[in-house]
């Protein structure tokens, strides 16, 4: 395995492999825990010989009031887990490697961006699809993986390599989540032990309105209504808990089964606040399993 810190090394270990190999990418910030190497699964499952990963933690997709500075970077055992998971190149560059004085080009993906996540960090997609953008240029991957706990995030990068044609197949894998529900993160390392048990009634507002879809209730109000219930009773602060299209993540409302959408498929997305932690979840009714859990 080669670690890798600027664009020119980069460009020297895997300009050559291309056309012939192919390069399965798995953009992160780092922390690694189980759900990225699931990641790293998906991408060898479809067939990619050369597993790259990329440890950045990108300056641009942070607001003035995120957590920057005290995200938490493990290079080390980052390395080690990489080392395990038989990728070949790891590429974690400083941010001047990849923003250089007078950098001022960036990626706009609109409409996916707007609702959800885009209502409360204003400039984050801005500074994701701007680094994504950037590294499948650099590492030009067949296939790229990323996680659907960050559905939006996987949904705006899907749309850009759509509408701006680039030949990456983007892939969004399943959540993985602890025995009891809880979303792995690299920010549950900031919860402390009691906000970690109150952690868990993001999933478990999920469940239950999980349960209530299984029962064959399809109004938006009351699926809401289901999973805020728990959320609201032991966060600190919500700053949605919102049913949207799956597919195009417009908001939904009244009854979510209609004439286009026969099954109610939707997405039940939530982000909300323990202490300093934000932290996000979600699930889309009529596809994915319930999360685990009592
Ligand atoms: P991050 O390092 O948090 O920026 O995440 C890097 C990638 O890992 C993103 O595509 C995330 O969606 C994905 N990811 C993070 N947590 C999980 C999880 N619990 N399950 C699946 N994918 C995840």
């Amino acid at each position: 395995m080669t670690t890798l810190r600027t664009v020119a090394e980069v460009r020297r270990a895997l300009g050559p492999l291309r056309p012939g190999t192919r390069i399965g990418l798995v953009p992160t910030m780092g922390a690694l825990h189980d759900g990225h190497m699931s990641l790293l699964a998906e991408a060898r499952r479809r067939g990619c010989e050369h597993l790259a990963i990329s440890v950045f933690v990108n300056p641009l997709q942070f607001g003035p009031e995120d957590d920057f500075e005290r995200y938490p970077r493990t290079l080390d055992d980052d390395v080690a887990r990489c080392v395990e998971a038989g990728v070949s190149t790891v590429f974690t560059p400083s941010p001047a490697a990849l923003y250089p004085p007078g950098f001022g080009s960036s990626v706009e993906v609109e409409g996916v961006t707007a609702p959800l996540e885009g209502l409360h960090r204003p400039g984050h997609f801005r500074g994701v699809t701007t680094i994504v953008a950037k590294l499948f240029n650099l590492t030009g991957p067949c296939v790229a993986v990323f996680g659907r706990k960050d559905y939006q995030q996987y949904k705006t990068l899907e749309r850009m390599a759509r509408d701006l044609d680039l030949p990456v197949e983007v892939v969004g894998a399943p959540i993985v989540r602890e025995p009891d529900g809880l979303a792995l993160s690299s920010r549950n390392r900031y919860l402390s032990a009691t906000e970690r048990t109150r952690a868990l009634a993001i999933s478990g507002g999920l469940r239950a309105a999980w349960r209530a879809f299984e029962r064959g209730e399809r109004s938006a109000e009351a699926l809401l209504d289901e999973a805020y219930r728990p959320i609201a009773a032991q966060l600190d602060g919500i700053d949605y808990v919102a049913l949207v299209d799956a597919d195009d993540l417009t908001p939904l409302s009244g009854p979510l089964a209609t004439a286009d959408r026969p099954d109610g498929r939707a997405l039940l997305a939530v982000a909300a606040h323990l202490g300093r932690t934000r932290l996000i979840d979600n699930l889309v009714l009529g596809e994915d399993p319930p999360p685990p859990g009592d």
